[in-house]
């Protein structure tokens, strides 16, 4: 919430809630604690507490409001449109809170200037490149490094390890079967978790939107899209990633597309700017939207992982599955208790490491229990909090961006 709420506002949205709790076995930290004040119902009441604002926001309050991840599946869960806005507010507390240390937290494996940092692309590959070592630091270090987003940064790698999986790239393509949009210009949004930790993936992703018709262009001087500081209590510094955005982007004159990989930054990108008649999609939607090159069959059984942040932030439900299903032989699968976080929410898994980490290993185990050979997903925090929760398991199953799989679906048998 960049904007001063408005208290009268709250407290009339306060009033749609008919505690149902309809929107419990949605929320990952009440199934992972069963606990009501971790509950979107319980954190309703509390919210009644701060609006009273008198004595000032309760200690208990802001520290169940510290722990929602912001996932927005109760969002979609409610049946009475109670709208994930109200959390804002109280995040925006806890979290100016949890700046000036004035409430106490669980000790985060990385400290307060790292944490803060974590939006620079630079710092990012700093980190990556540490990584190999951290098998030797303590714990929760070592479990920070092990759920760094990665995928193959060698183009020759990822055909390796999906042909492996496959057994081999044969098969007759198959000619699109849409008539997509005609060929646009795009502004690519590179993100800062994708340009520091994934940038194979994002190169591979503008191959893809390049060979299904578009011109694509990286706007220079763009900065994070504001999410980490809006999410670390830092409303100036938001304000800040906005304007150099708005600058790096402009409003434009014609029509067309910012395309985002990471599902947090695109609910940034869409709730926060304007970019005038420029659209922001998703990924999944602008490859949906167009007519990809031929994609040969890919017998695999695959299993998504819907993040929260394109479900439930940006309510994209239909793209990215048909882009899986678009590919002959595969097979889609589901994890039970879909509507759950996998407990990334940015860098709350790192204020949040113990939560975090049994809300992952749940994840991980309804992806397990699919059989599935490879998970695919949109964010680069989910991507990095399942793998890291898989090897927590001691489990070898190989998770990717989605793109990453239709890059490879669309390359044709003799590449
Ligand atoms: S589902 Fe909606 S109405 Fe029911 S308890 Fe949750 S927030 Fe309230
Ligand atoms: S946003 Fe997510 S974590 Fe927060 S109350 Fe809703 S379902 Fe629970």
């Amino acid at each position: 919430m960049s904007r001063a709420p408005d208290i009268h506002a709250l407290r009339e949205l306060l009033r749609s809630c008919v505690e149902c709790g309809l929107c419990l076995p949605t929320c990952a930290t009440w199934a992972a604690t069963g606990n009501e004040v971790l509950s979107p119902r319980g954190r309703l009441v509390l919210m009644h507490e701060l609006l009273a604002g008198d004595p000032g926001p309760d200690a208990g309050a802001l520290e169940s409001f510290d722990r929602c991840l912001g996932c927005r599946a109760c969002e979609t869960a409610c049946p009475s449109g109670v709208p994930f806005s109200l959390f804002e507010y109280g995040k925006d507390l806890a979290a100016r809170a949890r700046r000036e240390g004035t409430l106490t937290v669980t000790r985060s494996p990385a400290p307060g200037w790292l944490l803060r940092r974590l939006d620079r692309p630079v710092v990012l590959r700093g980190l990556k490149a540490l990584a190999p070592l951290a098998a030797l630091a303590p714990r929760p270090l070592a479990r920070m490094a092990r759920s760094l987003p990665a995928a193959p940064e060698r183009d020759r790698d990822l055909l390796a390890l999906l042909d492996g999986l496959t057994g081999s790239r044969t098969g007759d393509v198959q000619p699109a079967a849409k008539a997509g949009s005609a060929a646009i210009g795009i502004d690519f949004f590179a993100g800062c978790a994708n340009a520091g930790l994934l940038p194979a993936s994002s190169r591979r992703l503008i191959d893809l939107l390049q060979r299904s018709g578009c011109t694509v262009r990286i706007p220079a001087g763009q900065a994070c899209c504001g999410a980490l500081a809006a999410h670390t209590g830092r409303p100036g510094d938001r304000a800040r990633r906005h304007g150099q955005n708005r600058r790096a982007f402009g409003q434009g004159e014609t029509a067309r597309w910012i395309v985002v990989e990471a599902a947090g930054c695109g609910v940034e990108l869409k709730e926060q700017y304007d970019f005038g008649p420029g659209e922001v999609l998703d990924a999944t939607e602008a490859l949906a939207r167009l007519t990809l090159p031929p994609l040969r069959p890919v017998p695999l059984r695959v299993a998504y992982h819907a993040a929260c942040h394109l479900e439930h932030g940006q309510k994209v439900t239909d793209p990215p599955r048909a882009l899986l299903r678009a590919i002959a032989d595969l097979e889609l699968v589901e994890p039970e208790e879909a509507a759950l976080c996998c407990g990334s929410g940015g860098v709350w898994s790192l204020e949040h490491p113990d939560l975090a980490a049994e809300i992952g290993r749940r994840k991980a185990r309804a992806l397990l229990e699919t059989g599935a050979q490879l998970i695919v997903t949109t964010n680069p925090g989910c991507l990095g909090q399942i793998k890291g929760a898989l090897a927590e398991l001691g489990a070898d199953l190989p998770i990717l961006p989605l793109t990453d799989l239709v890059w490879y679906a669309g390359l044709g048998p003799d590449l």
